[in-house]
């Protein structure tokens, strides 16, 4: 339900608290400043102070950020964004390390890596795959928590001298509860006691049943270490994609997700966001969760200044107001005065919502005071 605080409502209609307080009483509530008032309680001292009511809905002030929806005509294919999962030390960091380090233009730049929380890799086909760089499950379903489904395909990372263990297992039941497609990695396959085909006998009792058993999950034998198989990993990961037939419409305002983000000395708040659809570019203003601001830099993952960033780039931004938490969405507006209006209101209710948390236990203000 709608709440609202005492002085809040005074704060909107640019009275005192205490005048507030003094109309609930006349009306026999008896009230803090700091009491929440539900909608209809909050009417009427509005109307009592020969206001108009407005209610602000969240469908109201939210109205439009969704956008129109994309005609299939405007979509074009865009790379696979992919989280790497697994057990504790069977390899997901260095998988990832690995993999980036395949990327041409990264090996050009001098193999200089800039950690932002996402990547692109590129092996030379054209084709980029997206990877985001916090390995483990906790991101994953830290993001699903706040409603943000970025990832399209999840790598799982198997060692084969270890075999399933339970977070192997605890990655397949997230995998499969966000419908995520798992492509296997088997791991370590350099180690002299290394036994693929167990890992993937273990996998079959998971249901996770690999090509080789008449499935249709793609597995790649691999060494993170000694960088074998890796282009064969982004082959599968590639080969996955495609079947998924990934598309997204680059000529709209920015939908995207925020990945990470800090406040840094020097550069202020900096945020790490994918793109999802659309095309975020410098001077854009964006509303992240109840953050906002102007777009005043985006570096890619090489940490060179770019002007823009199109669907599955990762990008980090600079010139939000406050720090957005991961897995908020970043929406870019048309104007400032919106974007003041989307985050003041969604700061107002993420407070209003901590409040009724602190007092639900209490009751209503009709149960107490009646
Ligand atoms: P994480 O906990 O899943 O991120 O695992 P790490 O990437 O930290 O790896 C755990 C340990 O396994 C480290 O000592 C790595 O050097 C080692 N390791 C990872 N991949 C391989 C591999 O392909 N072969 C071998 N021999 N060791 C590996
Ligand atoms: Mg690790």
């Amino acid at each position: 339900p709608e709440t609202i605080t005492v002085q809040d409502l005074a704060a909107r209609m640019a009275v005192r608290g205490a005048e507030v307080v003094k109309v609930l009483m006349k009306n026999g509530i008896l009230a803090t400043i700091n009491q929440m008032l539900d909608a209809d309680t909050a009417e009427l001292v509005v109307a009592e102070f020969g206001h108009k009511v407005k209610r602000v809905s969240e469908a109201d002030v939210e109205e439009g950020l969704e956008g129109a929806e994309d005609a299939p005509e405007s979509l074009v294919p865009r790379p696979p964004i992919v989280t790497v999962m697994g057990h504790v030390d069977h390899g997901k960091t260095s998988l990832l390390d690995a993999l980036r380090a395949t990327d041409v233009a990264a090996k050009e730049a001098g193999g200089i890596t800039q950690h932002i929380g996402a990547y692109q890799v590129d092996i030379g086909s054209g084709r980029p795959v997206t990877f985001i760089d916090t390995p483990g499950h906790a991101a994953f379903t830290a993001m699903r928590a706040r409603g943000a489904s970025v990832t399209d395909i999840v790598i799982l990372v198997v060692a084969a001298d270890d075999g399933v263990m339970p977070q192997t297992i605890e990655a397949i039941s997230h995998a499969k509860a966000a419908k995520v497609p798992i492509v296997v990695a088997i791991n370590k396959i350099d180690k002299p006691d290394a036994n693929p085909e167990r890992v993937k006998q273990e996998l079959l009792n998971h249901d996770v049943v690999l090509e080789d058993y008449g499935g249709d999950v793609l597995g790649v034998p691999v060494s993170a270490t000694k960088r074998i198989n890796l282009d064969k990993l982004i082959e599968a990961v590639q080969l996955q994609a495609e079947l998924l037939d990934l598309k997204a419409n680059p000529n709209r305002e920015a939908h995207g997700t925020i990945i990470e983000a800090k406040l840094d000395r020097g550069r202020g708040v900096v945020a790490t966001v994918l793109v999802q659809r659309g095309t975020l570019r410098v001077g854009d203003i964006v509303v992240a969760g109840s953050q906002w601001g102007r777009v005043r830099a985006l570096l890619n993952d090489r940490g060179q200044s770019v002007e823009e960033a199109g669907p599955a780039m990762p990008v980090e931004i600079l010139g939000l107001d406050g720090v957005p938490e991961p897995g908020d969405l970043l929406v870019a507006v048309e104007s400032e005065k919106r974007a003041r209006e989307i985050t003041e209101y969604r700061q107002r209710k993420r407070r209003d919502q901590a409040q009724v948390v602190a007092t639900g236990a209490r009751g209503s203000l009709e149960e107490m005071f009646s």
